[in-house]
């Protein structure tokens, strides 16, 4: 197998991919694939509640919260949690931390009033802001971050406390890599293709009282109280991307649960921030050390020629995904909970390997 860094959709553990290889024509003994099913049957509703259940008790999600499974993508959150959550003279404001933060603050822009609450800008998005940074508005609907920003290789390490305002996170590139008080957030959402499974999947974690009733105006399928009513079955759901997540999550109990995966996550990051840490400077991080990333590596050579380089031998020698986003150039790692220990080894290996060869 490739040493997959890929941003996303991103590598599955082999595990998890040779049981849905066994499982794909025949599930459970009915006949049928997963993908032929209907999403009515009890064998269906099995699957999805058996990942909702998962997902509640690895991430420790408490019982007012609701745990939606949707379409669209990330992206499609951006717009729908203005349209429901954003009423008329309330703000939306934002932790403005990179690019994501600047595409979810872009949509919300759309719908109705938003303000920047902290910004990293003037540092080409380099940090995460310091937490005693962040001014709320004072008719703040709710506060949104971006607990990873995937192209720049920033994390939050703590979140904001904002008191009587909802909290939203989008963690679409950290979500179960490491324990979070879900407790704090009013909402969660992230796409599934990076820590959870398969593309084509959308996890929401949210509080119910914010989502009893959305705006009587808003269209069916982009209404949150549609989803909650239906158990994420209004309508037809993406079914193989949902049993896909199932598996993923129990992969992720069978390991040890979410903190033994931070652990996990900060042992192989290691290796990779130490080989840029001691390369004298032949290898330079893009974040801010106290805003590094366990997901995204972010990291510079002394050329755009040497970067070109060293993508180009990393692929002979079998990795696969290290050209950095183009918004930052460089090179990035992605090292989401699936990336096996061995695959960031023979990184760091690598990087030590390519920098003696061309120093
Ligand atoms: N938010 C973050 C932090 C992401 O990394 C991504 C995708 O890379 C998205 C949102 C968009 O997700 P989607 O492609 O599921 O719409």
């Amino acid at each position: 197998r490739a040493y997959n860094f890929n941003a996303g959709p991103a590598a599955l553990p082999l595990e998890v991919l040779q049981q849905a290889q066994q499982e794909f024509i025949d599930y459970a003994g009915t006949g049928m694939s997963i993908m032929e099913m209907s999403h009515r049957s009890s064998v269906f509703e099995g699957v999805n509640d058996g990942a909702q259940a998962l997902l509640r008790e690895l991430f420790g999600i408490p019982s007012q919260y609701k745990v939606l499974f949707l379409q669209g993508g990330a992206s499609t959150q951006f717009a729908m949690i203005p349209m429901n959550l954003l009423t008329p003279g309330k703000s939306a404001a934002f932790v403005h931390t990179g690019s994501w933060a600047e595409k979810a603050y872009k949509e919300a822009k759309l719908i109705g009033e938003t303000a920047i609450a902290a910004t990293s800008e003037a540092d080409k998005f380099n940090r995460i802001p310091a937490l005693s940074d962040i001014r709320l508005p004072d008719n703040a609907a709710y506060l949104h971050i971006t607990s990873n920003e995937t192209i720049e290789g920033t994390q939050f390490a703590a979140y904001p406390d904002t008191g009587d305002v909802t909290l939203i996170g989008d963690m679409s590139s950290d979500i179960l890599s490491r324990p979070v008080d879900v407790g704090k957030f009013g909402m969660i959402y992230a796409g599934a293709q990076k820590n959870l499974g398969p593309s084509g999947v959308t996890i929401v974690i949210v509080r119910e009282d914010l989502v009893e009733s959305s705006p009587k105006s808003l269209p069916t399928m982009l209404r949150y109280d549609t989803h909650v009513k239906n158990n994420s079955l209004y309508n037809t759901p993406p079914s193989f991307s949902v049993y896909l997540v199932g598996l993923m999550l129990q992969w992720i109990k069978d390991k040890g649960g979410v903190a033994a995966m931070e652990q996990f996550n900060r042992d192989k990051t290691k290796l990779i921030y130490d080989a840029i840490d001691q390369s004298g400077g032949y290898y330079r991080g893009f974040a801010d050390t106290a805003s590094r990333s366990l997901m995204n590596i972010t990291f510079r050579l002394g050329s755009e020629a040497l970067e070109k380089q060293f993508v180009k031998e990393s692929e002979q020698h079998g990795f696969v995904g290290l050209k950095g986003h183009r918004s930052v150039g460089g090179l990035r790692a992605s090292t989401y909970n699936a990336v096996p220990f061995e695959s960031c080894k023979a990184l760091a290996e690598f990087m030590g390997d390519f920098a003696k060869r061309n120093g």
